[in-house]
């Protein structure tokens, strides 16, 4: 314990959902996707050639940006690759931020790991009240003296999406802050702000394939942006870890990202599923803000987040729940197939009689 840098022992670390993958659980606790992969990036993985993996991969996961540059319609030199977005969002605070600087500003209720990259960094920041219907106070945050923002759309773990109008007319009212747009769940949204990467240089989306794409276990995400921002998350990732994307996760991502339709189902499904749940949820007398996710914030008026939690999880249903001021009224649940979420609706129907 005594070798532990003062940091170190300072910090405290994201926690991510309980990862309780025997067969006991109904998983509903971490937005995963309840359809499996592309069959064609599960081709690619059966057929993947071992001895490839002697060699270093591409370093800069040249195939794999060709392919998404053809789908956000921009240039490869406008996309990065790392190790899940979370690499590339925690790239973005030394890149983008300096430790004496105006610092960064995000959402109070957001995606933690925010918080937790700038303490890591040791760049300021500051956050923003939500405003009511957990909207995300956008006039207030064009006001806030900061260097830039995080900004999760649509929003977790509250689901609340910004209208693309919105989210330009925000982009555009702050010319000289950059605006990361986190989009891990804008597939299930349909109003992606990456086109506009191309019209405003202060400007930054972040996308995953752990959610739409049903990869989480892969481990890769990406940013679309213009050349000068690509090349400063360049340089960090080459002061840091020069290969963040293996080679058998370059080959399955891209043929993941290839078979558009497949993706396109996909998504359809669960949005479609999502609305179905919502729609269970209110009848149970649940406060369900509209989700543009793939999953539901809900509150029960009679029980508590941390009753729901915890009594769903005796019935084998995992949802996840944070002890915290204003988060604690509230279970965050995963759209999961129709047959997972009748278990679900069930089991709620037991704990609420
Ligand atoms: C899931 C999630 C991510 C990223 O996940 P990776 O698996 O690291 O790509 C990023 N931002 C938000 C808001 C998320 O919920």
């Amino acid at each position: 314990m005594e070798f532990l840098s003062k940091r170190a022992k300072g910090i405290v670390p994201y926690t991510a959902g309980e990862q309780l993958n025997d067969k006991r659980y109904v998983k509903l606790n971490t937005n995963e996707n309840p359809y499996p992969p592309s069959p064609e990036a599960e081709h690619v993985l059966r057929s993947f050639d071992a001895a490839r993996l002697r060699l270093y991969p591409a370093p800069n996961a040249d195939g794999l940006r060709e392919t998404l540059a053809r789908i956000e319609g921009v240039s490869p030199e406008n996309i990065f690759c790392g190790n899940g977005s979370d690499e590339v969002l925690a790239l973005c605070f030394p890149a983008f931020f300096d430790t004496d600087g105006a610092g960064a500003c995000f959402a109070d209720v957001t995606y933690s790991f925010y918080e937790v990259f700038a303490r890591f960094f040791g760049v300021p920041f500051l956050t923003v009240p939500l405003k009511e219907k957990f909207y995300l106070d956008l006039s207030a945050m064009k006001e806030a003296k900061c260097g830039g923002y995080f900004i999760a759309n649509p929003n977790a773990p509250t689901g609340v999406g910004i209208a693309l109008e919105d989210a330009e007319a925000f982009i555009e009212s702050v010319p000289d802050k950059i605006v990361i747009m986190d989009e891990a769940y804008m597939d299930f949204f349909g109003q992606s702000c990456a086109p506009l990467t191309k019209k405003y240089p202060n400007l930054l989306v972040v996308k995953t394939f752990s959610k739409s794409y049903s990869l989480a276990g892969m481990r890769c995400g990406y940013a679309v942006g213009n050349q000068s921002l690509i090349s400063g998350l360049f340089r960090m990732k080459d002061c840091f870890n020069s290969y963040p994307v293996d080679a058998l996760c370059q080959a399955v991502c891209t043929a993941a990202a290839e078979d558009r339709d497949y993706h396109e189902k996909t998504v359809e499904l669960v949005v479609k599923e999502r609305e179905r749940l919502r729609g269970e949820l209110l009848a149970l007398g649940f406060v369900v803000p509209e989700s543009k996710a793939n999953f539901l914030f809900a509150s029960h008026p009679s029980r508590g987040g941390g009753e729901i939690y915890s009594r769903l999880k005796d019935e084998g249903v995992l949802v996840r729940h944070w002890e915290k001021p204003f988060l604690r009224d509230f279970c965050r649940i995963t759209v999961g197939t129709p047959e997972q979420d009748d278990i679900l609706v069930q089991k709620l129907k037991k704990i609420l009689s």
